[in-house]
């Protein structure tokens, strides 16, 4: 029998990170300073075919396919290709919200909690998880940034994924039916009760490029679906954004060349209104680089060669700069400069999250209207304190 684990609150992440130092004081930027996620493993990872399979088995693949199916390569093939977060438990059970997460949130000063830091939380599967942990919120006066791309609005919604997933699977709408999902307006209706006794509640749904999230788009939770859901929430009036990974180095072309679901974003703003959000891809491998931004690391990293060695620039409008990116730790490539193309949303008032060449940018996740613009060298260094096995404590310096 799988061991079910509490939701307990996170407390490290971005907001640790992405502070300023002004005159000797240090102030907040970010706030991703509390995390929420519903287990330990990420539901998108999981194909299609084999989530009955893992619903039935608590959250497990059957006894020992995991290691079959990791052998195949199946397992990799479901990542979302981007994904920050690696693991794979081959563990996607719910957490239990219970006594031991009401005492983090009377034992925590909590303004805002970040749902979904390393996993998908949206999905059906989490359903009984998160109205608890959303329960919670309201009575806590706790606000949300939830981001996602598996949030259905309501049952409806869930029932929407059928249509878009692979061979029209309906694995998703018969999850949501078995957890008796409300409608996507008794959802819109609670999150609007939280965001009135808290700092706010936003939510955000991520959009990329289908073919680079097989497991996700395999559900049924394709682009085009997640833009239908944020309509439906922001019709109800829920503070609704669309956060568009993308390479803000090469032109709104070459991003769509490339696969990405930009210009269904930016018709739906344009068409809708709805909120819409950039959040640069930090590339980091080859295959990453050649298959996003349609160069290579070296090629990305060139000062003289601009020319994409992969695509010809000529008809996506690549500009001529020199070195579009530059490297930073973990081997990651941060963007240099906004093309043309995003700098004109951004100067249009369009938010941004992230480093792009010497500045450092935040829009506050859109709970307020915020836009955040410093200097990298700003942010202070950060020490963590690792507690070693014998008692004493490490000081270790995390590298930005
Ligand atoms: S936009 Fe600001 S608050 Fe939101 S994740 Fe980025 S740095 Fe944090």
């Amino acid at each position: 029998m799988t061991r079910v684990t509490r939701v307990l609150l996170q407390t490290k992440g971005k907001g640790m990170t992405v502070r300023r130092k002004i005159n000797g004081i240090t102030i907040p930027v970010c706030e991703c300073k509390h995390n929420f996620d519903a287990s330990s493993g990420c539901i998108a990872q999981v194909p299609v075919e084999l989530l009955e399979e893992v619903v039935n088995n608590e959250g497990k693949y059957a006894p020992g396919n995991f290691d079959k199916y990791k052998a195949q390569g199946v397992l990799d093939k479901g990542r979302c290709f981007y994904c920050y977060a690696f693991t794979n438990t081959g563990n996607v059970l719910p957490r239990q919200v219970n006594e031991g997460t009401r005492r983090d949130f009377e034992n925590y000063d909590l303004k805002v909690i970040r749902v979904g830091k390393l996993n998908e939380v949206g999905h059906p599967y989490y359903y009984k998880t998160l109205m608890d942990f959303l329960g919670l919120c309201e009575e806590f006066g706790a606000g949300l940034i939830f981001t996602t791309k598996m949030f259905p609005f309501g049952i409806e919604g869930a029932l929407e994924t059928t249509r878009y997933a692979r061979n029209n699977n309906d694995i998703v709408a018969r999850i949501a039916k078995d957890v008796g999902m409300c409608s996507g307006e008794k959802l819109a209706e609670k999150l609007k009760a939280i965001s009135n006794v808290s700092y706010g509640v936003t939510l955000l749904y991520s959009l990329g490029w289908n073919c680079f999230e097989p497991g996700a788009v395999s559900q049924g939770f394709t682009n085009s679906w997640r833009i239908n859901q944020a309509l439906k929430f922001y019709k109800q009036e829920v503070n609704t954004s669309l956060t568009m990974v993308c390479d803000v180095t090469g032109s709104i072309n070459l991003n769509e060349k490339m696969g990405s679901s930009i210009k269904q974003v930016l018709d739906a703003r344009e068409k809708y209104g709805i909120n819409i959000r950039l959040l640069p891809i930090r590339p980091r491998s080859r295959e990453m680089a050649v298959k996003i931004t349609g160069d290579t690391r070296k090629g990305l990293l060139d000062h003289t060669n601009f020319f994409s060695s992969v695509i010809p620039n000529t008809d996506v409008g690549v500009v001529n700069v020199g070195q579009r990116y530059k490297k930073r730790r973990n081997q990651e490539l941060i963007p240099r400069f906004f093309h043309p193309d995003f700098q004109k949303l951004v100067d249009e008032g369009i938010g941004v999250c992230g480093t792009i060449g010497k500045n450092e940018y935040c829009d506050k996740c859109n709970l307020d209207d915020i836009r955040i613009v410093f200097p990298v060298k700003e942010i202070p260094e950060v020490f963590y304190e690792k507690e070693k096995k014998w008692g004493k404590k490490d000081q270790r310096k995390l590298k930005f």
